[in-house]
């Protein structure tokens, strides 16, 4: 019986072995489609490690099923690595013997023996180990993976108000670990808020929301960084407020802000998630300046009287803030990470009661009052212009 290193020895008889020197010159002469296809056949975890740059990654395990995606010409040199230069000598019989490939080799004494000649190591960003369990539900499913969780723990993404459709986005979000949650919101914890408003206590009653759904989002995760505005969104605060962030959720009441809001995120390009909800009616959907029509598009003018919450205490499921919240919550994620069809020029409603979901479609207004014309254009003045809102308001009593 020939032992393991009787049949290391007869493998690397058959295959051609480079110096690691051999690969580090041939990549300085030509960074172009000439050199060789570099190929880490290593672990995953290994490869995250620190691999050379440049290299694809192949483990040997997947090598038969995946060579061909990374190196689709066989007559294009292909060089193997991996951590001592035993696996790669397999590797590299097996695409020449098996498979086809033309000119292959393995890199003698893998990576250990490149980085021991000083040559460059590209450490891709990864999780951390906590990260990794605690996304582990994520980065399963392919539309998010390591490069989606990555993507949500850089991204920014600013709450307009903490009550009922804010609270359960702060606290999903939070738990899905989008790295940045700006939050806005003057109001205080009312005990009468504690019926849909799941990020507040009753030990929280009295406490400014941004403090309490701050505690409620460290609580969960961490990860989170939450950067509080406790006052009001007005033309004269809110362009500093909302620049830098990625996704703007709108959960506020009043139509004064959502016109403000919509003027000044077309103004900076950035898209709204959109919600708002009346006693067991929800709608939602996602305004992406310039992509899809605008808040403005929708509603040239404020919708009917008595569908205004904001013009008096309104009833609502207590239950409904949360479904909908979800969907704002759901659409966030979809535009971080890019994955499936966003909201955009669709009008979902949602009757609680009938338990029916309604999907209508909306156009870009090509007169728009905004979203029609060069956003540098709108000027400060003309932001959240919303003609006769006192007297509609009072029309409704
Ligand atoms: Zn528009």
């Amino acid at each position: 019986m020939p032992t393991a290193a009787d049949l290391l020895r007869e493998v690397k008889e058959q295959i051609r072995e480079v110096d690691p020197r051999e690969v580090q010159d041939d990549r300085s002469r030509n960074g172009d489609g000439s050199s060789p296809v570099l190929v880490d056949v290593r672990e995953q975890n290994e490869y995250e490690q620190g691999h050379i740059p440049g290299a694809v990654h192949v483990s040997k395990g997947f090598l038969e099923s995946r060579i061909e995606g990374a190196a689709p010409d066989k007559s294009r040199p292909v060089v193997l690595y991996c951590a001592s230069g035993n696996r790669s000598a397999y590797a590299a019989r097996s695409l020449e013997r098996d498979l086809g490939y033309e000119n292959v080799s393995s890199m003698t004494g893998g990576i250990t023996l490149w980085k021991d000649r000083g040559y460059e190591v590209e450490v891709p960003r990864a999780l951390t180990a906590e990260q990794r369990e605690r996304y582990s539900r994520h980065v399963l499913i392919p539309e998010i993976g390591l490069e989606g969780q990555l993507k949500l723990l850089d991204a920014k993404v600013l709450l307009l108000g903490a009550g009922g459709l804010g609270s359960p986005i702060a606290l999903y979000l939070a738990a899905a670990g989008v790295g940045t949650l700006g939050i806005v919101d003057d109001d205080v914890v009312d005990l009468s808020n504690l019926q849909r408003q799941v990020a507040h206590t009753n030990e929280r009653i009295g406490v400014p929301k941004v403090d309490s759904a701050e505690q409620a989002i460290r609580d969960l995760n961490p990860d989170v960084e939450v950067v509080k505005f406790q006052t009001r969104l007005d033309a004269s605060n809110i362009m500093e407020i909302i620049e830098g962030y990625d996704v703007i959720v709108d959960g506020v009441d009043n139509f004064p802000t959502r016109y403000l809001l919509n003027d000044a995120s077309v103004r900076l390009r950035i898209p709204v998630v959109s919600a708002s909800i009346l006693g067991f009616d929800g709608q939602v959907s996602v305004f992406a300046p310039f992509e899809g029509p605008c808040y403005r598009c929708l509603y040239p003018t404020p919708p009917p009287a008595e569908l205004a919450p904001s013009c008096g205490a309104n009833g609502v499921l207590g239950v409904l803030p949360g479904t909908m919240g979800l969907l704002q919550a759901t659409e966030v994620i979809k535009l971080v990470v890019g994955a499936g069809e966003p909201l955009v020029g669709r009008l979902v409603l949602y009757d609680a009661l009938a338990a029916s979901f309604t999907e209508l479609k909306v156009r870009r207004d090509p007169d728009c009052p905004v979203c029609s014309r060069d956003p540098e254009s709108i000027s400060d003045e003309e932001m959240g212009v919303f003609p006769d809102y006192e007297a509609f308001c009072a029309a409704a009593g």
